[in-house]
């Protein structure tokens, strides 16, 4: 077989199978028109299910953050005027790398505790 010969019943054998392909693909989806109709509601409803639980979270969580940030804010201001002292960790008593853990961050209240002591009460395997 020549180059061009074949260049030619290479591109006509794709051609046969992509009408092939696309004939399939035609039938398939006319005699499962109904299902595939309602599979994709379903997969929409559950989808946006999701979306929405994920957009609530998202905002709760944003609020949170928020607040969060803002009573650390708070903290750091207060040491830097010097009306709130630092203590010695609350657990360990160490008095270096401290670290104002918040235990309750609506009403600012929380302890000192040096920061092995924080990453620890962090992944809650102590309790302050
Ligand atoms: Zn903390
Ligand atoms: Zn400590």
């Amino acid at each position: 077989m020549n180059k061009t010969k074949k260049l030619l019943s290479d591109k006509n054998y794709r051609e046969k199978n992509r009408e092939k392909i696309n004939a399939n693909a035609r039938q398939n989806y006319w005699s499962n028109r109904e299902s595939e109709l309602e599979r994709r509601k379903k997969y929409r409803e559950t989808h946006r299910e999701q979306e929405n639980a994920y957009a609530r979270r998202y905002k709760a969580n944003s609020l949170e953050r928020k607040l969060r940030h803002s009573k650390r804010e708070s903290v750091r201001q207060k040491l830097k005027r010097g009306t709130m002292k630092r203590t010695p960790c609350h657990l360990c008593d160490s008095t270096e790398n401290l670290e104002f853990h918040h235990t309750n961050y609506e009403r600012n209240e929380g302890v000192f505790v040096c920061h092995d002591c924080h990453v620890l009460i962090e992944r809650q395997k102590l309790t302050y």
